[in-house]
């Protein structure tokens, strides 16, 4: 094989490997994406969680106001009943006002609880506003990881088609050749093959003296960057 024909075969193989080394990039960072997405939906659940936790808290403090309710109710009832066995007037009307001081608690304790019902029908309706708002987000939050899902199914075709293209042109290139490319490739961060424009080096833009010009276009042996490595080559 002329090694003309093969670092032609090579630029056309880099070409390929530039896309994919810039589509496996893409790719690799789609998992980190998809967890952002996820991570941000539920930050959103946190508002939620916070109201269901006041709902309960405000039930609790209901029933405790309720069975306070009922202690009381028990006592007035308990005065009522010894009212009449009293002997005097004045332990009568002591008694009396007790029992109207318990209905007076009485009455701002069932305050309190239909204060507390209204408190719960409003974190309700609050709940329930969440609730909509969330399945908005979860719906959004469903469709942007969609988007990433497809463009990674995107990138996996275009890789297989990539491959198969890559496969049609390895036989044009010596195996031994092959590997020093693919060295310089992994080595130098997918770019293997430097095109010489303007005089310098396509890789790492150092000048590329006329001489080394002169040794590429003999198509002798392989001519690198001295500078990156780089193999490199003239578009003819
Ligand atoms: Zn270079």
């Amino acid at each position: 094989m002329d090694l003309k024909s093969q670092i032609g075969a090579l630029a056309k193989l880099q070409e390929l490997d530039s896309e994919i080394y810039a589509l496996g990039n893409e790719k690799a960072a789609k998992p980190a994406e998809i967890k952002a997405i996820e991570a941000a939906f539920e930050l959103k659940k946190t508002g939620l969680a916070e109201l269901e936790k006041n709902s309960l808290e405000v039930q609790k403090a209901r029933k405790e106001k309720e069975l306070e309710l009922a202690t009381n109710a028990e006592g007035i009832k308990k005065l009522n009943g010894q009212l009449f066995s009293l002997k005097t007037n004045k332990e009568f009307q002591a008694m009396q006002q007790q029992i109207a001081d318990a209905k007076a608690d009485a009455s701002v304790i069932e305050e309190k609880i239909l204060l507390s019902y209204e408190e719960s029908d409003k974190i309700k309706a609050q709940i329930e506003a969440e609730n909509l708002k969330l399945k908005e987000e979860e719906r959004n939050s469903l469709a942007q990881k969609g988007v990433v899902e497809s463009r990674i199914k995107e990138i996996n075709d275009r890789l297989s088609q990539l491959e198969a293209q890559r496969k049609q042109i390895l036989p044009g290139i010596e195996p031994k050749l092959l590997q020093e490319y693919e060295r310089i490739l992994h080595s130098r961060g997918g770019l293997a093959m430097a095109k010489v424009k303007d005089n310098s080096c396509g890789g790492c833009h150092m000048l590329v003296p006329p001489q080394v010009i002169n040794l590429i276009r003999m198509y002798e042996k392989v001519i690198t960057c001295e500078v990156c490595n780089r193999i490199l080559y003239i578009q003819e």
